[in-house]
């Protein structure tokens, strides 16, 4: 009765060790850092953006 509870990969339903297994768990962290880095992108395109028309209306008046 020594039987070692068997966790799945709530991601890929492999058995794993851990909640997630190794391979997953290297996707998704790989997935957050690629959102994150879209993110900061797309925040730092918008904000140059709103700068660039900021002063082309302050220099069309
Ligand atoms: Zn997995």
């Amino acid at each position: 009765m020594t039987e070692k509870k068997k966790n799945l990969c709530m991601v890929c339903a492999k058995p794993s060790e851990t909640s997630i297994c190794d391979s997953c768990k290297r996707q998704i962290q790989g997935e957050a850092a690629d959102k994150k880095q879209k993110i900061e992108k797309s925040v730092k395109v918008g904000s140059e953006v709103e700068k660039d028309r900021r002063i082309k209306h302050k220099t069309d008046k």
